[in-house]
C-alpha cells in the first residue's frame, strides 16, 4: 500500500457482511450458500428485509431452473435484474471436448478459471445416473495406482465450480425442468460421486458447500443418500463430513496391511489402518447413514491374496459396510496389472460368506479412458515421472 492510499482511520470490516467479490471481476453467484448470496445482495444495497427472499427466487432460477441469464428473471423487477448483472455473473465450467463410450458413458473436458482443466464423467445405468465430480485439478496425493496421482495438484476447485460440473452434465442431459415446474420428471442424473480428480477433503470447504447446494430441496434436490464422497482416508476430516455434510462415505482402503497400504496409499504413512478404522466406526451412526463403502482395487499378486480377503474381512468387523471391488483400470506407464477374474471371484467369495456385499465394479467408458483411476487432465506444474514417484512411495520402479 503506497502512503496515499492508506486508510486515515483503522477499517473494522466484519467479514459475515463482506462480499466475496473476487477481486477480478464481479463475484459468481453460483457457488455462494444461501448465506453467502444473501450477505452480498446486501452489500449490493438490497434491504435485510428483503435479500432472504431475493435469495429464494434467485437461488430457485438457478439451481432449479438452470437459468443463466438474469434477464429471463422475470419474477424479479427489470431494475433488480440490471442491478444484479452489473454485480454479478453466473459462470459455470466451459464444456472443452465431450467423448461418449460405446456403452454410453460420458466424458467432459471442462476449463476453469486460469486455463486450468478437469474432467467429469457420468455413466447411465438402469434407472438411475451416475456423476463422477472433480474436487481438485489434480492430486497432492500420490496413489501409485492411480493416474490422476501422477498430476501434480495444481489447485483446489471453488464450490461454483464443483457444482458446475453438475450443472453442466445436467446441461448435455437436457434435464432441467420446465421454468415453474417444482420436481424433476426424468433423473438421468440422480446421484453423485465424489470420485473424479483430487482428495476431497482435502478441499472440505468448498466440497461441502457444493454438496448443500446440490441437497437442497429448493433446487438440485438429490437427496444425500444419493451422494457418495471418496476419501483415501484424511483422518481428522472424517468426523465433520459426518457432521457437516452428512453424505455417503467410501474410503479407498486397497490394503489390508500398513506396509503394502503405505505403499498404494501413501497418505496411510501419516494415519495408518488402525487409525482409519477408528475414525470409520463412529460415521455412520453421526452421518445416520447405513453402511460405508470400502474401495479396493484388484491388482494383481499385490494385494488379492485368499490372506488378504481374510484379514480385511478380520479388520472391518463390527462396521456396517459394503466392499465394492474394482478390477484395476490400466493407463499408460501404470506399474501394476489387473487380477484375473477367477482371482477377483475367489477374494469376493471370502468376503460375502464373512456376511458382506462384494460387488465388483465394472469398468466403464474405458474406450475413452473414463474410469475409476483414469482421469488426468493436461493441466501441469510439472510431470512427475515413474521414477519421482517410486521413491516417494517406496515401489521398486516399474
Ligand atoms: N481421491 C479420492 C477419490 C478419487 S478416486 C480417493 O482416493 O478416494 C475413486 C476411486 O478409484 C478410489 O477408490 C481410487 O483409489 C480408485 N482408483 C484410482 N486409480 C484407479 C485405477 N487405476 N483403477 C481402479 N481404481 C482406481
Ligand atoms: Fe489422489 Fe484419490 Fe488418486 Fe490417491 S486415488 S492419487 S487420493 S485421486
Amino acid at each position: 500500500m503506497t502512503p496515499s492510499e492508506q486508510p486515515k482511520a483503522p477499517i473494522t470490516q466484519d467479514v459475515h457482511t463482506m462480499p466475496r467479490k473476487l477481486p477480478e471481476g464481479p463475484a459468481n453467484l453460483i457457488g455462494m450458500t444461501r448465506d453467502g448470496m444473501r450477505e452480498a445482495l446486501i452489500a449490493m444495497g438490497t434491504t435485510e428485509k428483503q435479500a432472504k427472499m431475493r435469495v429464494g427466487q434467485i437461488w430457485q432460477w438457478i439451481y432449479q431452473w438452470g437459468v443463466r441469464d438474469f434477464e429471463a428473471m422475470t419474477n424479479l423487477s427489470k431494475a433488480f435484474r440490471a442491478e444484479l448483472a452489473e454485480h454479478f455473473v453466473l459462470e459455470v465450467p466451459h464444456v472443452v471436448t465431450k467423448q461418449v463410450s460405446t456403452d454410453g458413458t460420458r466424458k467432459y473436458l471442462v476449463r476453469i478459471a486460469g486455463g486450468h482443466e478437469v474432467e467429469i464423467v457420468y455413466i447411465p445405468e438402469e434407472g438411475r445416473g451416475t456423476l463422477c465430480v472433480s474436487s481438485q485439478v489434480g492430486c497432492t496425493l500420490t496413489c501409485s495406482f492411480c493416474h490422476t496421482g501422477t498430476q501434480k495438484l495444481v489447485r483446489n476447485l471453488t464450490a461454483g465450480e464443483i457444482i458446475g460440473q453438475v450443472m453442466v452434465a445436467r446441461d448435455d442431459l437436457g434435464e432441467w425442468p420446465e421454468t415453474g415446474a417444482r420436481t424433476y420428471e426424468a433423473r438421468l442424473l440422480s446421484n453423485i460421486v465424489l470420485m473424479g480428480m483430487g482428495e476431497p477433503l482435502y478441499n472440505f470447504e468448498n466440497v461441502r458447500d457444493a454438496m448443500k447446494i446440490a441437497m437442497d430441496p429448493e433446487g438440485i434436490q438429490i437427496s444425500r443418500r444419493r451422494i457418495t464422497l471418496s476419501t483415501s482416508g484424511v483422518v481428522p476430516e472424517i468426523a465433520r463430513t459426518a457432521q457437516e455434510i452428512g453424505c455417503l462415505l467410501a474410503v479407498s482402503f486397497h490394503a489390508t496391511t500398513d506396509e503394502v497400504r503405505d505403499t498404494l496409499v501413501p497418505i496411510n504413512k501419516r494415519w495408518n489402518i488402525e487409525a482409519l478404522l477408528d475414525a470409520l466406526r463412529t460415521y455412520p451412526k453421526v452421518s445416520n447413514s447405513e453402511r460405508i463403502t470400502f474401495e479396493y482395487v484388484m491388482l494383481h499378486g499385490v494385494n488379492d491374496s485368499d490372506e488378504d480377503a481374510h484379514r480385511l474381512v478380520k479388520l472391518i468387523e463390527g462396521i456396517p459396510a459394503k466392499i465394492n471391488l474394482i478390477p484395476f483400470n490400466e493407463w499408460p506407464g501404470a506399474p501394476y496389472t489387473r487380477s484375473s477374474n477367477n482371482r477377483i471371484r475367489a477374494f469376493s467369495e471370502i468376503i460375502y460368506k464373512a456376511g458382506y456385499p462384494s460387488p465388483v465394479r465394472k469398468p466403464r467408458g474405458e474406450d475413452i479412458m473414463a474410469a475409476c483411476g483414469q482421469l488426468k487432465s493436461a493441466t501441469e506444474r510439472g510431470r512427475k515421472s515413474r521414477k519421482q514417484i517410486a521413491a516417494e512411495t517406496g515401489l521398486a520402479g516399474e
